[in-house]
């Protein structure tokens, strides 16, 4: 990484004693964060803003609209999370209805959200809950009414929230939308726009994306008053701190490098494409010594949380799983990110490549690639804008060690330990917990399918890919797929046709 490039993502700079930095540029203190929040920061170890936050802070800080044009890994969660906890300090928390609400894409990034901006909450006595997919519905309904303030939802759950009276959104003042293009990507800006019409039309509204065009742009119009652009240009692929490789694999041999790969050390996450081929690959690298995770869609979210809490507590190097399972996933320390199979384009190459080389860290991206797939992955890395040194390998190949820290596995099998149960946020759960039946009454009762984001969803997006279809009777509804007219009618009024009409209109956009 050259100096001008640390310098343009981790300031370093000696602090003079009254919050400015010597070199002219802000602090936390400096940026008028209050007392207890810089304490829970420096508790977490952070010290500087990143120049993300120390863009948009002061804007929104003081108020305005603010549009920032960041990569996941830029330090954008606490750029809209700092300035939304500041402007609720000093308010009172009120049962369902929360004063600040965050938008997210995904149940993972939600739940990364909560967990970065829990204990600041927390020094300002102020109240974060979540409404995320996949998770007791009733659970949160009776967290909501205990009270919130800043309420962090994926688009579907929170609008389930809404139609059953659980949430009400009118109080909301402050509104923070991150990842707004994959939002879009992934067709959920319907209920994005449904969600923000019910919140207070005076709101302030924070926006955050990698791209501003296009429906981002419609959203921005519709929303937003007088916004100002912030923009810090680490384009993920650009970060010199990450290193492109193209290994040239035979059909043969493919396999082994794999297996030499995923037994390195290091944190390591392989891309594929299917579910199916998550689950084998992962198998396959457990029979020979690997300790490998999957993670898809198709998996509950309580395997998902486990997994990807396993590969963050280091118990398990190697997480292979699907682009929408891992889409914004922040794990630290992620030396080696593998597309086992080549992303589908060069956004999917960006997102997959951006789980490394996070927060200043260095990190390499390998594609394996077979003849037949080389000119494929040449166009979509060109498109990407990254130039990716092509080296021929073979399994035990000194190239293949020197560029990934490949290594012969043991051979012997991991034994799988019982799935263990961990308590998860709100209680246990798991398949040791205490069973609650109130999910399912209160769905029933309801006539609702509060379950935005569901497992199945992903699966059928991941599905859709291959070109397989899996529409079962009674599946739920896709998150971005096109809803009843009225938004306070029922979900269960939904025709079957119209999800069929969505997970179409996904695969177009998909290309
Ligand atoms: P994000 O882009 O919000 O996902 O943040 C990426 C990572 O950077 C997370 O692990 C954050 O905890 C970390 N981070 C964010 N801001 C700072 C900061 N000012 N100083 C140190 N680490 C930070």
């Amino acid at each position: 990484m050259n100096d001008a490039d640390q310098a343009d993502r981790k300031p370093r700079h000696s602090q003079s004693g009254k919050g400015r930095y010597e070199d002219g540029t802000v602090s936390f203190a400096d940026l008028g964060l209050a007392k207890p929040l810089l304490r829970a920061l420096s508790d977490a170890g952070i010290e500087e803003p990143f120049p993300i936050q120390a863009a948009t802070l002061p804007d929104a800080l003081a108020g305005r609209d603010v549009l920032g044009r960041a990569q996941t890994g830029s330090g954008k969660t606490l750029a809209f999370g700092l300035a939304l906890l500041s402007r609720l300090d000093g308010g009172e928390a009120r049962p369902l209805r929360p004063r600040a609400l965050i938008l997210v894409p995904t149940r993972e990034l939600a739940l990364q959200v909560s967990d970065a901006l829990t204990p600041l909450a927390k020094s300002l006595g102020l109240w974060c809950r979540t409404a995320v997919g996949g998770m007791s519905f009733p659970r949160q309904a009776d967290a909501l009414k205990r009270g919130v303030d800043l309420l962090i939802a994926t688009p579907g759950r929170l609008s389930d929230h809404v139609r059953q009276g659980t949430c009400i959104l009118h109080d909301v003042q402050f509104a923070a939308i991150d990842e707004a293009d994959q939002m879009a990507d992934m067709g959920f800006l319907p209920q994005v726009r449904e969600i923000l019409d019910l919140v207070d039309p005076d709101s302030q509204v924070l926006l955050f994306s990698a791209t501003l065009d296009g429906d981002v742009d419609q959203l921005i119009k519709r929303y937003m008053h007088n916004p100002v652009t912030h923009s810090v240009d680490i384009a993920t692929a650009s970060v010199s701190t990450m290193e492109h490789h193209m290994l040239l694999v035979s059909k043969q041999d493919k396999a082994d490098v794999i297996t030499e790969m995923a037994a390195r050390e290091g944190r390591t996450i392989m891309f594929v494409r299917t579910k199916h081929h998550v689950d084998r690959l992962a198998d396959k690298l457990r029979s020979v010594g690997v300790r490998a995770g999957a993670l898809h869609g198709g998996k509950t979210q309580g395997a998902r949380n486990r997994v990807l809490s396993q590969f963050r507590d280091g118990d398990m190097p190697v997480l292979v799983a699907t682009d929408v399972a891992a889409r914004g996933i922040h794990v630290d320390g992620v030396s080696l990110v593998v597309h086992v199979d080549p992303p589908a384009d060069s956004k999917d190459y960006l997102h997959r490549a951006g789980r490394t080389a996070r927060a200043g860290e260095s990190g390499t991206v390998v594609t394996v690639v077979t003849h037949d797939q080389r000119r494929t992955v040449v166009r979509l890395t060109d498109k990407a804008g990254v130039k990716p040194e092509a080296t021929k390998v073979r399994p035990g190949d000194p190239d293949l060690i020197r560029i990934t820290g490949a290594r012969t596995p043991s051979g012997e099998p991991v034994i799988e330990r019982a799935a263990p149960a961990r308590p998860q946020r709100g209680g246990p759960r798991g398949a040791h917990a205490p069973r609650r039946t109130t999910g399912g009454d209160f769905r029933r009762r309801e006539g609702s399918r509060p379950r935005d984001n569901h497992p199945r969803d992903d699966h059928r997006r991941e599905q859709s890919r291959e070109g397989t279809r899996d529409f079962r009777d009674g599946a739920p509804r896709r998150e971005g797929a096109p809803r009843t007219r009225e938004f306070h009618s029922r979900t269960t009024a939904a025709p079957a046709r119209g999800w069929r009409d969505g997970d179409r209109r996904y695969k177009s956009d998909r290309g």
